[in-house]
């Protein structure tokens, strides 16, 4: 299923809840702009090679718009709308100041060396560099990118704009970046399982996890639920995946994955293939790697009693309707995800104000935000009597079409 359509379908079920008419339900799923740009890049051995980047900005009533740039070969407009407009109601759920946009290059970064991915994001930049902003529009790293790309974005929007450290989040320390957000994604997916499990009264070490990606998303989430006493006891990157059913050492993992890039080979845990990981017999299962991979025929063969979306839309609404009569709660991404923005908003808001906050406040904060979205998104869930995911949705949307109305035409 494309991405666009079931982003739209979820919109839909909650739109109808909240009995929202045809014009303003079109009005909130069309973008409010879409940027497509051709980027010629100069390989190291002197052959030229073309890309197409993209930034669709697809809301912006409630503050500047914000989302992550991915470098990935299956980057398409189609996806990159329904992620733009994923980061509409996300922002809004864990009520950031912000609006959603998403960006992205068709590149292969494990193809391009430092050098090449340098002149390919100093070029995207120049391209759209009058369009993005601290006050209009705050890119973020995402697949493919990192702190690094950041810097160059930095420094290249600067040229134009003087030095604009706000312009992206999720930049190195040095530069303005904010301490504690490169573990902010997994920091609030285990969040998202803490408030999950305290409610039911239980807690994160009384169950164990299998994590679907083993990158900036997978590593901390699942880093981060050892440290809680969680078991996890499978993890997969694109290539490889290892699983060991009296828990894997997560710290041991990361070290091996820093040192070899891929997790083939380590030795703590038995081989699997990667395409396993999803039906692993566990209690939950967190998607951290690509969207889509969770349609209606890996729903059937899923085992996971619970569903923590750490990646953007891994899974479709036909897998969700069965993943319901199976009785797994999912916890939707646009709640459990959002720990990376809510900290490139800090970042954003120490930027402006100057002033460096200690990771203890970060994750104060963070958790502090998490919570009350929790508690926000639970009320939701009681008062229209649905799931999580359509909650999500409705309490998103109510807050934009609020602001929207508020600031009128
Ligand atoms: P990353 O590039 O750091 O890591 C991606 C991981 O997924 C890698 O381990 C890679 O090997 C694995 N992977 C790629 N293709 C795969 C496949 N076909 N099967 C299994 N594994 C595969 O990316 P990330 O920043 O960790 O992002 C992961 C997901 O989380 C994406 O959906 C992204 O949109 C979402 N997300 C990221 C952030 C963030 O702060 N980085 C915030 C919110 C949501």
């Amino acid at each position: 299923m494309k991405a666009t359509e079931a982003t739209n379908r979820n919109f839909g079920r909650a739109a109808r809840l909240l009995g929202i008419d045809a014009t303003a339900e079109r009005q909130l799923v069309t973008p409010y702009r879409e940027i497509k740009v051709e980027i010629t890049l100069t390989r190291d051995d002197g052959t030229l090679a073309t890309y197409t980047g993209f930034r669709v900005q697809h809301d912006n009533a409630r503050g500047p718009m914000k989302g992550g740039i991915r470098y990935h070969p299956e980057v398409d407009p189609d996806e990159v709308n329904a992620l733009a407009s994923l980061m509409s109601w996300k922002t809004a759920v864990v009520n950031l100041p912000y609006g959603g946009a998403k960006g992205g290059i068709n590149c292969d970064p494990r193809q391009l060396s430092l050098g090449e991915q340098q002149r390919l994001t100093r070029q995207f930049t120049q391209r759209i560099q009058d369009c993005i902003g601290p006050q209009m529009d705050i890119p973020a790293p995402d697949m493919g990118t990192n702190a690094q790309t950041m810097a160059w974005i930095v420094d290249e929007y600067s040229k134009f704009h003087g030095w604009s450290p706000g312009v992206v989040t999720g930049k190195p320390v040095e530069l303005g970046g904010s301490l504690g957000r490169e573990a902010a994604t997994g920091r609030g997916v285990l969040m998202a399982a803490q408030c999950l499990f305290e409610d039911a009264g239980s807690a994160v070490a009384n169950h164990t996890f299998a994590v679907q990606g083993f990158g900036n998303v997978g590593s901390w989430a699942a880093r981060l639920i050892a440290q809680a006493g969680g078991k996890v006891i499978a993890v997969s990157d694109i290539d490889s995946a290892v699983q060991n059913e009296h828990g894997l050492d997560c710290e041991a993992l990361a070290a091996w994955m820093q040192q070899n890039r891929t997790l083939k080979g380590f030795p703590g845990g038995e081989q699997l293939a990667p395409e396993s990981l999803l039906a692993v017999e566990c209690d939950v299962l967190v998607p951290a790697a690509l969207g889509g991979v969770i349609d209606k025929r890996v729903a059937a063969e899923l085992r996971a009693k619970y569903i923590i979306e750490g990646a953007n839309h891994p899974s479709d609404p036909d897998a969700d309707e069965v993943l319901a009569k199976k009785g797994v709660v999912i916890v939707p991404d646009i709640y459990a995800n959002a720990g990376g923005v809510t900290v490139s908003y800090f970042e954003w808001v120490q930027n402006i104000q100057m002033y460096h906050w200690d990771e203890a406040r970060v994750n104060e904060e963070l958790h502090r935000v998490m919570r009350r979205a929790w508690s926000d998104l639970r009320t939701t869930a009681r008062t229209y009597a649905c799931d999580l995911r359509t909650a999500a949705f409705a309490l998103a949307i109510a807050r934009v079409m609020r602001a929207t109305g508020l600031r009128g035409n």
